[in-house]
């Protein structure tokens, strides 16, 4: 993200610089070739896919442009630098470090240039870039040289001839030769001095490298013409001038025709030959704009024309060799006004650079704050709602107690209620049995005697001792039910059940006409006894509470994955939706007056239901019949 917006940025810088630099003036001439270049790298740029390709773009496009237009350069290496920093790419580090030391070193700021230097070779180091190492090496050289520390000078050279050396760097070894050649001769240690310009020229004819044989052969040359040997540094010279004639180096080539004029005319030889040299040198220095040339080539005519007694013409190029001086003069004062003025624009677009990165950072800074505030305001909501989790615990577990509390309360008085109806029913029965014998024999003996309405309250005890007898029966059944509390259970064919079933309804069942259907049913593992009840209670009802001519009862089972559901339907007189749930309590009876019962029976139902850990309900509309359902988990055999 950060490297993007990076991206974004030095873009964008690039664009600007395209207004910065290059102003119309005495670079002219150059702004043609500055525009093409930023386009080109604008083109480069934009299909560079990553941070490391716009480092190299940047530092190669810097290291291209830095004799034509420092400081556009300046500006291309600041940024690569930035881009190879900012991912830590240390050979692209390395690469700019170096092409920002040769750009102090054309300034002539050795200072820094050695800082940069120095910083290259660090990083070189580190990454072991020896063809690296070898240039840093050399350079820092190239400063001791320029500083006349020759002694310091040569060190760097030769560490960096030993690397060429070893790595076999052809090209560089011709430099490192040529530069401890260039220190012997500033030492007039004249022969190493050519030892070692030889050495590089051997390499430079071997290894067919032009430019580097004709930039040895015009070296060469100078140190015989200082020699005062000038025959061989007018062949020295020619030589150079035959390789750059080849490559067609215009510099070059003016350069080593003034040299040769130069010898001709120190050795008072050939003079129109030399003028002519001299003057070539001079029409091509004018053309190319090399000043230096100019006014040597002038000084040389000068000299030449003199030697004939030319004085007039020898005067001419006196003061054409005087305002090539001023002009070189003035170019170098030129020069220095521009490198001052690259500098300071240098150091203001750093400082562009430095206000974006800050720019950059507060706001990262306010994306860390907001993100902290956030983080913050997490952690306070987690801090309450863990607080309020807390409360709710401890209220839950208050409530818990207090539920548990009234639930032991509850089984507490259900178990005395049960105890209650089991003892009441079973002490009831006793007297009851003695006022229903006494009843009876009542009846038996004295009921003639009695007039009608005597004969009516002896029927209703009687009546009442019968329906008090079965209700006794059916409570104690229930309280059974309910306190028993190992019920033995084994596997029950359910169809054996319902035969018996059947048997015992068979006098209701033949007195109105049922149709009873039943499914095949399962073997499941239960208490036989109990399955009796559960069937005999249910198809008693269905029976009993049918005011159909036919009624007719379907019973039925399923098997699914959470055990078996067994119905028994009917099709007679229903039950109000608001009573569904009520008639599974004891006593609960809906049709007191028509239908006999004790509202018991579907309360047994329920009880061993829920002893066998399922579930009853009744689905049924008014008129429509009933529909008895029970669910018998994990029970099958
Ligand atoms: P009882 O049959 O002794 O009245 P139950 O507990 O068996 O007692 O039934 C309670 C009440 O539920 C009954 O009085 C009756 O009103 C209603 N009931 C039970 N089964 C059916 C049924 N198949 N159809 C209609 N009503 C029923």
């Amino acid at each position: 993200m950060a490297n993007c917006s990076n991206s974004i940025i030095t873009i964008f810088l690039i664009t600007l610089s395209l207004f910065f630099v290059g102003k119309p003036s005495t670079l002219l001439a150059q702004t043609s070739s500055i525009s093409t270049i930023q386009a080109d790298l604008q083109v480069q740029l934009s299909s560079a896919k990553t941070d490391i390709e716009k480092a190299n773009i940047l530092q190669e496009a810097a290291w291209n442009i830095k004799n034509s237009n420092p400081k556009l350069a300046f500006q291309y290496v600041n940024q690569s630098i930035d881009f190879a920093e900012q991912i830590n790419y240390k050979k692209g580090m390395a690469n700019s470090y170096h092409t920002l030391g040769m750009l102090y070193w054309y300034q002539s700021d050795h200072k820094l240039a050695s800082e940069y230097f120095f910083k290259a070779l660090n990083l070189r180091k580190e990454i072991n870039d020896h063809v690296g190492l070898a240039r840093s090496y050399n350079n820092i050289g190239n400063i001791y040289f320029k500083q006349k520390n020759y002694k310091d000078a040569l060190s760097y050279y030769q560490t960096s001839l030993d690397i060429r050396l070893s790595i076999k760097d052809s090209i560089g070894l011709i430099y490192s030769y040529n530069n401890i050649a260039d220190v012997f001769l500033n030492e007039n240690k004249y022969e190493d001095a050519v030892t070692n310009y030889t050495k590089a020229l051997d390499i430079a004819i071997d290894k067919n490298y032009n430019n580097g044989e004709a930039f040895i052969n015009t070296n060469l040359g100078s140190f015989q013409l200082k020699m005062k040997a000038y025959q061989p540094a007018y062949l020295y010279f020619e030589r150079a001038l035959e390789l750059y004639e080849k490559s067609n180096n215009k510099n070059g080539i003016a350069q080593n025709l003034n040299f040769m004029s130069e010898a001709l005319v120190n050795q008072k030889d050939d003079l129109p030959k030399a003028i002519g040299f001299a003057k070539e040198s001079l029409d091509i220095a004018t053309k190319i704009r090399a000043t230096q040339i100019k006014a040597a080539a002038s000084g040389n005519l000068s000299k030449a024309y003199a030697l004939l007694d030319d004085f007039e013409a020898a005067y001419n190029y006196e003061q054409l060799y005087r305002t090539s001086q001023m002009e070189v003069f003035n170019e170098e004062s030129q020069r220095a006004v521009i490198e001052i003025q690259s500098k300071y624009e240098s150091v203001v677009n750093q400082s562009k650079v430095i206000q974006q990165k800050n720019e950059i950072l507060i706001k990262e800074q306010e994306i860390i704050l907001k993100n902290i505030l956030i983080g913050l305001t997490f952690f306070f909501i987690f801090l309450l709602s863990g607080f309020f989790l807390y409360v709710q615990w401890k209220n839950q577990k208050k409530t818990n107690s207090i539920l548990a509390q009234n639930n032991q309360e509850l089984i507490n008085s259900n178990q005395a209620l049960e105890r209650f109806a089991y003892v009441s029913s079973h002490d009831l029965k006793e007297p009851l049995r003695t006022i229903g014998s006494f009843s009876t024999l009542l009846k038996r003996r004295y009921f003639n005697l009695l007039d009608e309405d005597g004969k009516d309250y002896i029927n209703f005890i009687v009546k009442g001792v019968d329906q008090m007898y079965s209700l006794l029966d059916d409570l104690l059944e229930y309280s059974k039910i309910i306190h028993k509390k190992d019920i033995p259970v084994k596997a029950v064919d359910l169809n054996h059940v319902l035969e018996s079933v059947q048997e015992s309804l068979s006098h209701s069942i033949k007195e109105k006409n049922v149709t009873l259907q039943v499914d095949a049913l399962p073997i499941i593992t239960t208490n036989q006894t109990q399955m009796h009840q559960l069937f005999q209670n249910l198809i008693n009802n269905a029976i009993k509470f049918n005011d159909k001519d036919i009624p007719a009862i379907n019973i039925q089972v399923q098997k699914d994955d959470q055990g078996f559901l067994f119905s028994v339907k009917d099709n007679g007189i229903g039950i109000k939706e608001e009573y569904q749930n009520k008639i599974f309590g004891v006593f609960q009876r809906l049709s007191k007056e028509e239908y006999t019962g004790t509202g018991v029976g579907l309360a047994i139902c329920q009880k061993i239901v829920e002893q066998h850990k399922g579930k009853i309900w009744v689905e049924s509309e008014e008129g429509q019949g009933s529909a008895f359902y029970f669910r018998f988990p994990e029970l099958d055999n």
